[in-house]
């Protein structure tokens, strides 16, 4: 199983769903069984009890699971039909812990953060991208996880450490992190600050970002690629630009024509007959 993570930095609502959608299309075109999971870091069990006035409608799934919007969008974009358990809350994470305390399950351990919620937030993971989600009946080879919320924050700090942990319980192979940013053009200059800030904080908890996709109103100059290249220690093909579209579905296209498969391919050591054509 390969594992592909979405975060992001700077703001939230930059984009981060369509990204990971997107990226989730284009691993379907190299013929690979996609999932998804998506993370978001509130203790509400589910999206179910949220003013929709606050957060949006929710979405609801086949088995009556009322979660994030996002999961409409993987579902759409990957054709695929996807659980409650797809969709990973820290209410659910502390709820399932703190069940297993009360069984005695930790056998008389004081029971913390890390490991027990890290180890949790792992197991369930890997648990979930387990499950077939398309009419094949057969497991889903790449599991695209969008970790809701920005780096940095404290709601999302044991997701964070828990991906951490997780690229090295998977392996550097089956790993790899796309890190969403915000590119703003003021007085007509597109400014590469915040990006640099954020992939800072990133790699400061221990991930490495093996993309950086900018969001940016207008598109990215060749100029502030390379500079988001060199100060945040990535090569160019690594820096991904996303400006504003028309319609979230020419995003796919977008990613397509800057080649992105071609690195994350290689880094995933993925070797489909089509994902050698798109090298090629
Ligand atoms: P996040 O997951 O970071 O909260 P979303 O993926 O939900 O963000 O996107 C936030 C909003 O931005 C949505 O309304 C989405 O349609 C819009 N959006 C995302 N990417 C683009 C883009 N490239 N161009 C225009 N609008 C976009």
């Amino acid at each position: 199983m390969k594992y592909v993570v979405v975060s992001g930095g700077v703001i939230s609502g930059i984009g981060k769903g369509v990204l990971a959608s997107s990226t989730g299309l284009l691993f379907k075109t190299l013929g690979l069984r996609v999932t998804s999971i998506k993370i978001d870091p509130y203790m509400n069990i589910d999206a179910g009890t949220m003013s929709p006035l606050e957060h949006g409608e929710c979405f609801v799934l086949n088995d009556g699971g009322e979660v994030d919007l996002d999961l409409g969008n993987y579902e759409r974009y990957l054709n695929i039909t996807l659980t409650r358990n797809h969709n990973i809350t820290t209410g659910k994470i502390y709820s399932h812990v703190i069940q297993k305390e009360r069984n005695g399950d930790y056998l008389g351990k004081t029971v913390q953060v890390v490991p027990h919620i890290t180890n949790a937030i792992q197991d369930w993971i890997e648990r979930v991208a387990k499950i077939p989600v398309d009419d094949t009946g057969l497991e889903p080879e790449v599991c695209i996880i969008e970790l809701g919320g920005t780096v940095g924050d404290i709601e999302s700090a044991p997701f964070v450490e828990a991906l951490r942990q997780f690229q090295f319980r998977v392996g550097q192979d089956n790993f790899a992190l796309i890190h969403v940013s915000l590119v703003p053009v003021i007085h007509g200059e597109q400014k590469t600050k915040p990006t640099q800030a954020a992939i800072k904080d990133l790699r400061s908890l221990g991930l490495t970002p093996d993309m950086i996709a900018c969001r940016c109103q207008e598109e990215l100059e060749v100029a502030t690629i390379e500079k988001i290249g060199m100060f945040c220690h990535v090569g160019p093909e690594q820096v991904i630009a996303v400006h504003d579209v028309n319609s979230t579905y020419h995003v796919p296209l977008l990613l397509k024509e800057q080649r992105m498969m071609k690195y994350l391919t290689k880094k995933l050591n993925i070797t489909t007959p089509a994902a050698e054509e798109d090298v090629a």
